[in-house]
């Protein structure tokens, strides 16, 4: 799998220039001190040309009030999710727990420029440094944070592969509150090692379908060998979470306003940072699940196009073999598989579409969230998809080069950027390229041993599978 490239496979002399007979040393990492991290979110709504849609009661087809909202979500977190204020300050305690692991670092990544030999220019964040190893807790903290002040003594979520399941338990266990997470049965069996976070952080991780709840002992009833699948699992959440409506609420780790507004720390110290590294990125670019990390070193690029007339691109990137921003449907959907949520605006494959079975679990989501949606629709942002093997043969690129294994899903941002870097090198142009590096790959080990076994395909999506999916939007519709 090696191609030969060591990370130290040239001993050159470019790494340092001598002005004035001072030695001046290239900088590696550009890192922020803590109190130079950013202290409030930004909240792009105050500067979208069109605002997001609103989203929909299904039975009255009016737009969600805040009184119906707060029952499933805590109050606060409402409140942002309906805010168009631009920023919203970051609670003293929530800023005191980002530093744990905030600022995260920008890094220029010379070894991998020099493995492509492009006159690109490549930085990425690096969020894989969380405890959590991903984005997640940068939304996970504020959310465990409001619900206690608010005296919720219980949240219920739900997990596909985990990643937002050990941010969460990292998260409520800091605020005494008990989590509950369903997850998915068949995950829980394939992924052990964040059960086992989960459980270690506190959690009571409950494999979906469960006879805990009314859904879950319907489910079982017909099918009691049932492994379970991600809609099943909000459908038990959310359940859980209504039926002790006093003290317990439910939170969701992508996709709403709120998540990708917290999600905004990640750009706000980036753009400190490539000011610090005296450049400016030329593109901009997060791998899109439901578009939280994306949002979250994208939008606030976004905001000096808008205010300043920068020309800043800014790309999402997801699964070809989920492609909701190339490929699907601007239409009102549910939120989930299960058709639990409001049903949101969004660019969509239609939420009975099932993706094929990718590595990538945290991109396999059919919609986009109603704030990237109209964004895209706009103009004012790109997407392109990516094949499964183009991803990991980048992610090994980076492995082999700046020595970090990313999480399958970073690995589809960071193929982008490597096809930047190319184009580059084609053009003989150079440009300025960043990345969000959304988390490492250390649980992921598996998918990386299917792909050292050649037992990963690359899956075609045919139009008509999309059209099946989307198609029966319309009869929900009317
Ligand atoms: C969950 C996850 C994603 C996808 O979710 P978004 O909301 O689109 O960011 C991407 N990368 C990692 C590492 C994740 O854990």
């Amino acid at each position: 799998m090696n191609d030969g490239f060591l990370l130290c496979s040239t001993v050159d002399n470019v790494d340092s220039k001598t002005i004035n007979n001072i030695k001046v040393m290239k900088t590696k990492k550009f890192v922020l001190s803590e109190s130079e991290m950013p202290t409030a979110w930004y909240n792009i709504v105050a500067d979208m040309p069109n605002k997001p849609l609103p989203c929909l009661d299904p039975k009255t087809k009016q737009p969600v009030t805040f009184e119906s909202m707060s029952r499933i979500f805590g109050e606060e977190l409402v409140k942002q999710e309906l805010s168009t204020e631009r920023y919203i300050e970051i609670p003293e305690q929530v800023q005191d727990l980002y530093k744990i692991w905030r600022p995260t670092p920008v890094v220029r990544a010379y070894n991998l420029e020099r493995m492509l030999d492009t006159p690109a220019k490549i930085y990425f964040k690096n969020e894989g440094t969380s405890p959590a190893g991903s984005h997640k807790p940068n939304t996970a903290i504020p959310q465990a944070y409001y619900n206690a002040k608010q005296g919720i003594k219980y949240l219920a979520t739900e997990t596909g592969g985990g990643q937002w399941g050990s941010a969460m338990s990292l998260a409520c266990q800091y605020f005494n509150i008990d989590l509950r997470v369903y997850m998915v049965k068949v995950s829980c069996q394939q992924k052990p090692y964040r059960k086992l976070l989960m459980n270690a952080w506190g959690a009571n991780v409950i494999p979906s379908p469960s006879d805990t709840t009314r859904f879950g002992r319907a489910v079982l009833a017909e099918d009691p060998d049932c492994g379970g699948n991600l809609g099943m699992a909000i459908s038990e959440a959310v359940e859980s979470a209504l039926e002790h409506g006093d003290t317990t609420r439910y939170c969701l780790g992508s996709v709403m306003n709120h998540v990708l507004m917290h999600q905004t720390i990640i750009g706000e110290e980036a753009l400190k940072q490539m000011e610090m590294a005296g450049d400016d990125p030329d593109v901009v670019i997060g791998c899109f699940g439901g578009g939280s990390n994306f949002a979250g070193i994208g939008f606030p690029f976004i905001r000096r196009n808008l205010i300043e007339g920068k020309k800043t691109r800014v790309v999402a990137v997801e699964p070809a073999s989920c492609p909701k921003l190339t490929r699907g449907e601007f239409q009102y959907d549910f939120g989930d598989t299960a058709g639990m949520t409001p049903m949101m605006p969004m660019f969509t494959l239609g939420h009975t579409f099932n993706p094929s079975s990718i590595h990538a679990g945290g991109l396999r989501y059919h919609g986009a969230g109603p704030i990237v949606s109209q964004l895209y629709k706009d103009g004012l942002m790109e997407a392109q998809s990516v094949q499964q093997l183009e991803t990991f043969s980048a992610g090994m690129m980076f492995a082999n080069s700046e020595g970090i294994i990313p999480a399958p899903e970073s690995c589809h941002a960071i193929a982008v950027a490597v096809r930047e870097a190319k184009k580059a090198k084609e053009e003989g142009k150079s440009k300025t390229i960043l990345f969000n590096l959304s988390g490492h790959g250390m649980i992921d080990l598996y998918a990386y041993e299917q792909y050292f076994a050649n037992n990963l395909i690359d899956h075609e999506l045919p139009e008509s599978e999309i059209r099946k999916a989307v198609d029966q939007l319309d009869k929900i519709l009317k």
